[in-house]
């Protein structure tokens, strides 16, 4: 039933709670997990790319390199677990990602955080998490802060 899991990541503290709740759905039958990172192009876009062009571009390379060991580290643990594991770095709007990702890897279920990194204490819960749990063709599983 969980057999392929979508895990999409912030790499913020409630994203990465979910991390112990797949490796226990290897119990209920998870053979794979396709963890995604969207880099948000709506925060891309706000830079000035016209002045200070050297320390965005310093940036964002800095940005990159964060990001790949994140995730090298989630795919490292995750594998460990005896989970098949694949990563995938994609730019866009975080939902739009999400849901194209969830169509064309034929996920099963998809198991995110309940808050990211804004984690404001009266959000029952995050902007991507509620429109995922709206818009998914699948179940979510939400990871509670
Ligand atoms: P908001 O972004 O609305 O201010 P928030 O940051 O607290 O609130 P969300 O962004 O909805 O909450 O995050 C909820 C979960 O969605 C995260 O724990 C993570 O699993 C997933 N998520 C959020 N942003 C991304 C992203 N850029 N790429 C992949 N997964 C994401
Ligand atoms: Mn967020």
């Amino acid at each position: 039933m969980f057999e392929k899991i979508l895990y999409p990541t912030d790499f913020s503290e409630v994203a990465r709670k979910s991390i112990s709740f797949i490796k226990q759905l290897k119990g209920a039958g998870t053979k794979e997990v396709i963890v995604l990172h969207v880099t948000d192009v709506r925060n891309i876009d706000a830079w000035d790319w016209q002045t200070a062009t050297e320390s965005l571009i310093k940036i964002k390379k800095e940005l990159g390199k964060k990001i790949t060991k994140e995730m090298n580290s989630i795919e490292a643990e995750l594998s460990k677990a005896g989970l098949k594991v694949k990563v995938r770095f994609e730019e866009g709007v975080p939902l739009r990602e999400i849901l194209r990702v969830e169509e064309e890897e034929d996920i099963s279920v998809i198991v995110l955080g309940s808050h990211g990194r804004s984690n404001i204490a009266e959000m029952l819960l995050g902007s991507v998490s509620e429109k995922v749990i709206r818009k998914a063709k699948n179940p979510v599983l939400v990871v509670k802060r």
